[in-house]
């Protein structure tokens, strides 16, 4: 029987179903298949350095990243992946450039996986067929991170320039001689520092290949330039459903890489949403300082740990409706704030203890998430308008 529709438009979840990906396991992460996007960053310590590197991979951790690269240059660094690899209470992959020998260390080591580059890894070619029998024995996937900064000679004198072509052909071109020797425990990065050539070549990887996808716009600059460019490419391609971990690249600590590849996720419903504040960007009718107002809210309420949409408006404007639709509100005006719990007003109090009534509103409300088994997770902040 086919369902009648009444006319009644559903608001949408997802943009998209995922792209069907096969599915590797990256220590006890899964990636790719129905498993869901995983973010991921890289340490900026000397790996040499044990102690730094998994002090910097426990705030990783802390911060909501899920699996950790590690850079991989000298024979100290790779002495040291054991030990990291062991302690690490997330999966390590080892991130190998240059040097074949370095591949076989982290397979040793117990890496979760390992990254290769295989624009600049020595006559790698010759390597694959005794690196595909160490990682499979091992069961150690390996990522084919191919990069624009460093792409095969070869493709380079071919296509003048790390073209979407170019880079696809360079990363299927590898796979196809890991599959030569039976091995496909293989995920693929291909990234360009231009978002569209970037996009342009996951998706005709996509179109190629069922291998996951780890996505990355590589040298994306500063926080904010960097968080731009990461936003509109993963966005573009995760709105089609391509991709299945990511990793945000910035000029800047990697605990913010994590913040905005969760934020990315979040906001496009590929992870439930956490503490999310919608504020108002204020304008010539706002009646309270919202800027300071959402910033208060957003600091009193830092630590929430359940999905709690709280509305912060100026006026009476979008204040009532938007305070309605969140679990908490305020609509501001003439000195006072309507404070909204589920859609209902239940005090209105003067503009002085807004933000001290909020948040003791978000707490009941949270404490009764919690008793409910609400699923809990970091906070995290959405400021719109
Ligand atoms: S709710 Fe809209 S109209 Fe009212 S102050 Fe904020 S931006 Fe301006």
């Amino acid at each position: 029987m086919t369902a009648i529709s009444l006319g009644i438009p559903t608001v949408p979840t997802r943009l998209a179903e995922r792209r069907k990906s096969r599915q590797i396991q990256v220590g006890s992460v899964a990636v790719g298949g129905d498993a869901p996007v995983s973010v991921q960053s890289m340490t900026t310590t000397r790996t040499s350095d044990i102690g730094a590197t998994l002090q910097q991979i426990a705030e990783l951790t802390a911060s909501g990243c899920q699996i950790v690269r590690v850079a991989c240059p000298t024979q100290d660094d790779a002495d040291a992946l054991a030990t990291i690899a062991r302690k690490s209470s997330i999966p390590v992959i080892a991130d190998i450039h240059f040097q074949p020998k370095y591949v076989f260390a982290a397979i040793d080591a117990g890496c979760a996986a390992v990254r290769v580059n295989p624009g600049n890894i020595k006559q790698f070619d010759d390597k694959v067929k005794e690196i595909a029998k160490a990682a499979g024995d091992a069961g150690t996937p390996i990522r084919i991170g191919v990069n624009a900064g460093s792409l095969d000679a070869r493709l380079l004198k071919k296509y003048g320039k790390a073209t979407p072509e170019a880079l696809v052909e360079s990363a299927l071109w590898e796979a196809s001689l890991f599959e030569e020797h039976g091995f496909r425990d293989i995920k693929i990065s291909v990234k360009h520092n231009d978002p569209v050539v970037m996009v342009e070549a996951y998706r005709q990887l996509a179109a190629q290949s069922d291998y996951p996808l780890h996505l990355g716009v590589t040298e994306a600059g500063p926080a904010f330039q960097g968080t731009i460019k990461s936003a509109v490419a993963f966005g573009a391609l995760l709105s089609q459903g391509i991709g299945d971990t990511i990793r945000v690249s910035l000029s800047a600590p990697p605990v913010e890489e994590i913040k905005v590849g969760i934020q990315i996720l979040e906001s496009l419903n590929l992870r439930q949403r956490r503490l999310e504040i919608v504020s108002c960007p204020s304008c010539g009718r706002a009646q309270v300082d919202v800027y300071k107002l959402a910033e208060e809210v957003t600091a009193g309420l830092d630590g929430m740990t359940v999905p709690l949409r709280v509305a912060v408006m100026g006026c009476v404007v979008n204040g009532p409706g938007e305070a309605r639709e969140a679990d908490l509100g305020v609509a501001s005006g003439n000195g006072k704030g309507q404070i909204f719990v589920k859609g209902e007003v239940i005090k209105t109090v003067p503009e002085s203890k807004i933000v001290e009534t909020l948040i003791e509103e978000a707490l009941k409300i949270a404490e009764q998430m919690e008793k409910d088994g609400v699923a809990s997770g970091e906070p995290t902040v959405a400021i719109g308008a």
